[in-house]
């Protein structure tokens, strides 16, 4: 993982100096944000910000646990690989487009520049102000444009470089979690089978039990009608009632 790029990236969505969350975080799971905040010399408030902010693009994730003797939740905290890697190519894919933008315009348009205040405008806003400085009256200079051409290309450049590291990395990321969903599709299905197979065991005994459980008593009819002598005992009984 690019881990420079993701700091950048972490600061430039929660402010300066957060950045430092990520090396606290990096390759680790459920951090205790306790642990956070010490490491960061920051409060539980100031860290918890910081992540509601990353939690909110999905760069990092939590579980929270009771602590029974206190009685509140304490939140640990993930990054999100994936998830960073995907801000990460949008951040940088944006920041490329801009800067072409700004290729594009220094390459086709005109600048002016007034050498003692240090001011550059477009040559509409000069065009607007006579030709001459807001600020001091000066008479604008036209600027060389070809400084800010070159700037502009080698941030392009490195910035390219950066995103071909990220794609190259997520790609990989993606291709590893589709393993690992395989994998844990085939276990699911050996156990989806497995179960198919108990329960077909279990149907077929089933069926045999109320397959014989249908036979005994059809024996016990044949068995009653047999036995006719037992009515003649009830007549008996029932004669002897009668007497009494
Ligand atoms: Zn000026």
């Amino acid at each position: 993982m690019q881990i420079k790029l993701l700091h950048d990236l972490v600061e430039e969505m929660a402010n300066e100096g957060t950045g430092r969350i990520v090396d606290i975080l990096f390759r680790k799971k459920d951090v205790n944000e306790f642990t956070i905040a010490k490491k960061m010399n920051l409060t539980i408030n100031q860290v918890r910000n910081i992540l509601y902010k990353l939690s909110a693009d999905g760069l990092v994730s939590f579980i929270r646990k009771k602590d029974k003797r206190k009685g509140w939740y304490i939140y640990y905290w993930t990054l999100k690989t994936e998830k960073c890697l995907e801000k990460l190519e949008q951040s940088l894919l944006s920041k490329i487009k801009d800067f072409k933008n700004i290729l594009g315009n220094r390459e086709t348009k005109r600048y002016y520049v007034c050498k003692s205040c240090n001011i550059e405008v477009t040559e509409e806003k000069a065009l607007e102000n006579g030709f001459t400085c807001e600020e001091c009256a000066e008479v604008y200079e036209l600027s060389d444009n070809s400084g800010s051409i070159r700037e502009t290309k080698t941030i392009i450049t490195k910035t390219e470089k950066d995103l071909a590291l990220i794609v190259n990395e997520l790609s990989t990321v993606r291709e590893k979690d589709k393993k690992k969903r395989k994998r844990a599709d085939k276990k699911e299905q050996k156990e989806v089978d497995a179960q198919k197979k108990i329960l077909r065991t279990a149907r077929a005994v089933a069926r045999k039990k109320i397959a014989e459980s249908k036979k005994k008593p059809v024996k016990k009819k044949v068995s009653k009608t047999e036995k006719k002598p037992v009515k003649k005992k009830v007549s008996k009984v029932k004669k002897t009632k009668k007497k009494k």
